[in-house]
């Protein structure tokens, strides 16, 4: 059932992937190429989330721990500048994303979240790689992230918010 799943989790990161790689070869309106490239990520993670931990811990409802915002997410050039256009939460300094909602346990800023936010799941049995991202989860990203250069520019590594 594991390797199941597994073949799963690798199909998927493979169809992303090539999404990806189509879409950056495409030319047109950038913030449109985001969108649609957002719409990829989404369905990524509607596909892969019934055989993540994160479905195991919280069913349909969505895990309210927030325990992977606790971090910078990793941002691309276009990400980042729209971000530091969005209010941040100064309290959540050194200790969450300035966009983590503390009160309600979620994100702020949903709808427009980076797209490194968007395909990550805990995808280990245990909750410990809900702060450290698994193998499979780092190797997914790597992979993208020269294609995700195409369209959301440089990356920038976990954002933090210009002065
Ligand atoms: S990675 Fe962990 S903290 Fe984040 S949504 Fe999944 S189960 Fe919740
Ligand atoms: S942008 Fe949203 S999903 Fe991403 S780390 Fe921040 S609060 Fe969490």
């Amino acid at each position: 059932m594991w390797a199941r799943r597994n073949d799963k989790l690798l199909r998927d990161g493979e169809r992303l992937k090539r999404r990806v790689v189509r879409l950056g070869s495409l030319s047109g309106d950038k913030w449109r190429q985001i969108a649609v490239l957002y719409r990829v990520a989404d369905k990524y993670g509607v596909g892969v989330y019934p055989h993540t931990y994160c479905h195991g811990m919280a069913g349909d409802t969505g895990c309210v721990t927030g325990v992977c915002c606790a971090c910078k997410p990793d941002v691309f050039a276009w990400e980042q500048e729209l971000l530091d256009r969005l209010p941040k939460r100064l309290a959540n300094a050194g200790e969450f994303c300035p966009f983590f909602n503390r009160t309600k346990k979620n994100c702020g800023i949903y709808a427009v979240r980076p797209f490194a936010c968007r395909v990550y799941y805990n995808v280990a049995r245990s909750r410990l790689s809900c702060r450290n991202p698994a193998e499979e989860t780092l190797q997914l990203f790597d992979s993208l992230k020269r294609h995700l250069e195409e369209i959301l520019g440089s990356y920038q590594g976990g954002y933090i918010p210009k002065q």
